[in-house]
């Protein structure tokens, strides 16, 4: 179980500018688990323990008088990223933070939001309506996503686009999400991961009218061509084949995490390819407070045109002193969540 453990912390004490925060539930990722086994994150300066949980839905206990209309009673989700001093984030956009220096709730630099009580800045928690608090805590892995499929949209802005097919590759939660986002804005949606056609997952993607492929049974390159492809499964091969599907004028949109791999390839045919197909490839990270309130008015879309897709979502729900379970592997898995409303 690597070095996840239940402690007794005290309560945080919230600054002018932040509110107290009472957690709900706590979405766990992979991100979570990669802390967990030590390859990432970082404990704020001072403390020798990082609370974990940077996907998370709270209510405000205590906010003093704030510009964004923050108060208590309020159903929230904060966001992950806080800004430093670089342009991009003194202008709103800490996910395309010029300098690194930025911190984050749960990950880097900040405590998350796993404990009982937690504290955010209040110009970073973005209200939930009370017709989505069963979902809502889905709000943090959606606006990767949502950032994702709006910046293709804003690059394809160079020219009259009209997309039709779109790929996803890999068919975690953001996986998921993304179909679900491509669905309302209409496209062809092609799925593809590694479980069987009669897993959880595969059944989550046809009924919202994707297409779910089994890599298994077969090859990516038999799919045909797409005009937007997301590749989230942190696979370097599946990325570099991918950019070989992209239909002329198309968008390849990397949100994986790559390790280093050495391989051999013909650059000079893929950046012919490029070129002669008015061809992009981008990465996308993070995502700032704008695409968690696009996410909620998604999320209400959503509900309508796919009811129940969003809570079925959920495969695992744990109290806190559960918590070995929820960080726990489980067959035909899709969203761990802690739920902190048992204790009450
Ligand atoms: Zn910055």
């Amino acid at each position: 179980m690597g070095s996840v453990r239940l402690i007794d912390a005290p309560q945080p004490t919230p600054s002018a500018r932040e509110a107290l925060l009472r957690t709900n539930k706590i979405g766990i990722c992979g991100t979570d688990l990669e802390i967990i086994q030590g390859s990432y994150g970082e404990a704020p300066s001072g403390s020798d323990y990082l609370i974990l949980g940077h996907e998370c839905l709270a209510t405000v206990e205590e906010a003093s008088i704030n510009s964004a209309g923050i108060k208590r009673g309020d159903l929230v989700i904060p966001t992950v990223r806080r800004p430093d001093g670089c342009i991009n984030c003194q202008n709103g956009e800490s996910d395309m933070c010029l300098t690194g220096q930025y911190m984050e709730h749960g990950i880097k630099g900040l405590h998350g939001f796993c404990s009982e009580f937690s504290v955010s800045d209040v110009n970073f928690l973005v209200p939930v309506p009370p017709e989505l608090s069963d979902v809502a805590v889905l709000l943090e892995p959606t606006s990767v996503a949502e950032k994702g499929v709006a910046q293709s949209f804003k690059i394809q802005e160079r020219m009259i686009w009209k997309p039709k097919r779109a790929l996803v590759l890999g068919t975690g939660p953001v996986g998921i999400l993304t179909v679900l986002l491509l669905r309302l804005r209409g496209l062809d949606v092609t799925a593809v991961a590694t479980r069987p056609k009669d897993s959880l997952k595969a059944r989550t993607i046809e009924k919202i009218g994707g297409t779910y492929v089994n890599a298994n049974d077969q090859p990516i390159t038999s799919l045909g061509k797409f005009d937007l492809i997301l590749e989230e499964t942190g696979v370097s091969s599946l990325a570099a084949e991918a950019q070989g599907l992209l239909n002329n004028n198309g968008v390849l949109c990397l949100l994986g995490i790559y390790q280093p791999k050495l391989a051999t390839q013909d650059i000079g045919h893929s950046y012919a390819d490029i070129v002669l197909g008015n061809k992009i490839t981008f990465g996308s990270v993070n995502a700032n407070k704008r695409y968690f309130v696009s996410g909620i008015q998604d999320f209400k879309t959503i509900q309508q045109r796919f009811p129940g897709v969003l809570k079925s979502l959920f495969t695992k729900i744990a109290g806190p002193s559960d918590f070995s379970k929820a960080y726990g592997p489980t067959k035909d898995d899709i969203k761990s969540v802690i739920d902190f409303q048992t204790l009450n």
